[in-house]
């Protein structure tokens, strides 16, 4: 270390252990949580979470972390789970000189493996498209400049924030952990996950920072999952912090009592019943399911086989269109050891995910045999969730205008997507890919798969911890959702409760 270096990091003495809240502080995306902590005149510094801000991507491209600190003086890392929002700053990390190592459960370094890849992928495709642009402005402004009206543009080449190869290389920094067993990633620093039944791999991040009487346990709920998910099991208790850390999601929202097999039957029945009658020239019905490659379509899959082997739905050939949503559950595959009872038994009989009629689609050549005429009725499950990219795009513009077919989404369907106007009641005709599509098919919208915990399940997840926490912070949500939660949490726990911005800091005493 240069002796420059020395004097910037210039160690205080005494004890302290100091929190930053650099991200999904007062909003929901970008989760970066910065720990400082300084015991015997040594310090050592460390993030849980460090993912990108899917919101406002200039972020990304800004120094993110307290003032005076750069990436090489980070130590090692945590990921609770393997969503970009919670994960996907790693590789710029990295390229500021970030050396590791991060430390998640197997599971989340298996998913990592898929999801940090196609994230840099999308970088460099997002950056390309930046690029092309400007050339186009720039060429249009020389014709202009010719007749004497254009402006003085600079061209400016757009970098990827990193590129596939660059988060491959990231990968090299993860160091997989069990379960439920201690780590010790620096002296005075004990680590644990636990499930959090967010997402296969999801984990609570329970901390112990200090030595002796000086020891200070510190809690950080990442994202929580709901009682009954399908596959994985369910979310483990916790029950002894100091400090706690929780996300807010659905911080005023309540998900609906439903019986979710008995919903997805319904919706798969009344597909059929339109799919059976052939159409001419375009064949039978299909039923055409968007949803997130990583997390969603298992748990689809996971209910379809259970339905088709209860004989609740007919044995209709399913196509997993997506060859990440393929890789991904070669990883749901790989850990059986998350798998609930269900799960676990009927992974004893057969693969748990596989219907009777299943095949995965991995080359563009045959997903787009599956937009041929259908030859009877078939099930596509592709992403992405939103419909903004990937292949249910296609099949969209094929299949949309057609009345025996339909279209089933999963999940919430944010303002601006393909998804949301397909959703919406008053949009008739939608523009696909440049085209202009009727809208003829039938709409199904199923809520019934969302991985987040609703804020009576947050609420319960907060009673088991015993005494109450010195303060709890609450992260990860939208303003509303956050002040609502807030005040839940104050009148029926009276528990302090701070909600955070972003660059705030608070020294944990
Ligand atoms: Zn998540």
């Amino acid at each position: 270390m240069s002796k420059r270096d020395k004097k910037r990091l210039a160690n205080n003495s005494q004890w302290r252990l100091r929190l930053h809240f650099l991200g999904a502080a007062g909003t929901v995306t970008g989760s970066l949580h910065f720990f400082e902590f300084t015991e015997a005149g040594k310090t050592v510094r460390f993030f849980v979470d460090a993912g990108l801000n899917q919101q406002d991507d200039s972020v990304n491209y800004r120094n993110r972390l307290p003032a005076g600190i750069q990436a090489s003086d980070i130590d090692f890392g945590i990921f609770s789970h393997a969503h970009i929002d919670h994960v996907g700053y790693l590789p710029k990390l990295m390229k500021e000189g970030f050396k590791g190592p991060v430390y998640a459960s197997k599971p989340t370094c298996d998913l990592l493996g898929i999801l940090l890849p196609d994230s840099g992928h999308i970088q460099e495709e997002e950056a390309d498209e930046r690029n092309r642009r400007q050339r186009k402005r720039l060429a249009q402004n020389k014709d202009k400049n010719a007749k004497g009206t254009g402006k003085n543009l600079q061209p400016r080449k757009f970098e990827p924030l990193y590129t596939a190869a660059q988060a491959r290389e990231a990968l090299k920094l993860l160091r997989g952990v069990d379960f439920n067993v201690k780590f010790e990633p620096a002296p005075s620093v004990v680590v644990r996950l636990s499930r959090a039944s967010h997402l296969l791999g999801a984990g609570v991040v329970s901390m112990e920072i200090g030595s002796g009487g000086k020891k200070r346990r510190v809690v950080f709920s990442g994202d929580l999952g709901r009682p009954g998910m399908p596959i994985i099991r369910d979310l483990e208790a916790v029950s002894k912090a100091d400090y706690l850390i929780c996300e807010s999601t659905y911080g005023t929202r309540l998900h609906p009592k439903r019986d979710r097999l008995k919903e997805l039957a319904d919706v798969v029945n009344r597909a059929y019943e339109r799919a059976k009658k052939p159409q001419s020239p375009h064949g039978h019905g299909v039923i055409l399911m968007p949803a997130f490659a990583v997390g969603r379509i298992q748990g689809v899959l996971y209910d379809l086989r259970q339905l088709m082997q209860e004989k609740r739905i007919p044995n209709i050939p399913v196509f997993v269109d997506s060859p990440m949503a393929n890789l991904a559950t070669a990883v749901y595959r790989k850990h059986p050891s998350e798998y609930n009872v269900a799960t676990a038994n009927a992974a004893k009989k057969g693969d748990p995910f596989s219907t009777p009629q299943y095949a995965e689609v991995m080359s563009t050549d045959q997903s787009k045999l599956l937009d041929e005429p259908a030859a009877k009725p078939i099930i596509i499950l592709s992403a992405s969730g939103m419909a903004v990219a990937g292949r249910i795009v296609f099949h969209l513009k094929e299949r949309l205008s057609v009345s025996n077919n339909t279209v089933v989404f999963l999940g919430f369907q944010a303002n601006g997507t393909l998804g949301h106007q397909i959703v919406s009641e008053q949009e008739k005709i939608v523009r696909i890919g440049g085209q202009y599509v009727q809208k003829r098919a039938a709409v199904e919208y199923l809520q019934d798969y969302s991985g987040h915990a609703d804020y009576a399940d947050i609420l319960r997840w907060l009673k088991g911890f015993t005494p109450k926490p010195k303060k709890l912070f609450l992260v990860h949500g939208d303003d509303e959702s956050l002040a609502g939660l807030k005040e839940k949490v104050e009148k029926q726990l009276r528990w302090d409760v701070t909600v955070p911005r972003c660059k705030d800091f608070v020294d944990l005493e």
